[in-house]
């Protein structure tokens, strides 16, 4: 065992050490997991198309209390503005029950269901266009399709593993990215860094074509 061999004092220093660095330089970096879908509360949800049924919750048959008569529309909406407000009493939360007669449900707009992001800041070493090494060839884990996009590495603490594995997407100073492999766990002896590959998900506002252009025209 390799790992015998490195002094339990010597580990402990280089964890200590790495920890230090990663606290000392390290940027936030947003990551985003996978958004919470929820039945929208306001419209039926049609299992055939995956969409909303485009029929309100609250309607001929669910407003009750109207002497035997079949609700007004007036009635169906004060319904809706009543449980609205039971939702929220001080009103300063989104919309999530709102009358309407048919069509397009305003809470959430035909999809039938709503969407909760998730997100967190973690504090992580960055490397953009990182020399991962002549040894290894860096271009075999590169996705197809995105030939050109930046190269980011990350190096954090291991425990924002699942956190990382579970992502849809994170963003790095205010750049768009993608992991572009699983994380790995580096160091010596037990867990020290994790780090994590990741690669641009946004083209560059201005292509390096254009800026050619600019030149030769001006010379
Ligand atoms: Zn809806």
């Amino acid at each position: 065992m390799v790992q015998n061999r490195i002094h339990p004092k010597t580990k402990r220093r280089y964890m200590n050490r790495m920890r230090d660095v990663i606290k000392g330089l390290s940027r936030t970096v947003l990551v985003y997991r996978q958004p919470i879908k929820s039945e929208c509360p306001n419209c039926y949800y049609d299992k055939m198309t995956s969409r909303s049924s485009g029929r309100c919750v609250f309607n001929e048959d669910t407003v009750t209390g109207t002497g035997g008569k079949p609700p007004t529309t007036y009635q169906m909406i004060q319904a809706a503005d009543a449980r609205q407000a039971l939702y929220d009493p001080n009103g300063n939360m989104a919309t999530r029950y709102k009358y309407f007669s048919c069509g397009r449900c305003p809470v959430c707009n035909g999809k039938g269901y709503l969407e909760t992001q998730r997100r967190r800041w973690i504090a992580c070493l960055v490397t953009w266009d990182p020399n991962l090494g002549a040894s290894t060839n860096n271009m075999t884990f590169t996705p197809a399709g995105t030939e050109g996009s930046t190269i980011v590495q990350l190096k954090t603490d291991p425990k924002n593993l699942d956190l990382f594995k579970n992502s849809s997407r994170i963003v790095v100073d205010g750049v768009e990215c993608k992991l572009s492999r699983p994380p790995i766990i580096r160091g010596l002896g037990n867990q020290t860094t994790m780090v994590v590959t990741a690669f641009t998900t946004e083209k560059p506002k201005i292509d390096t074509d254009e800026i050619i252009k600019d030149y030769t025209g001006g010379g």
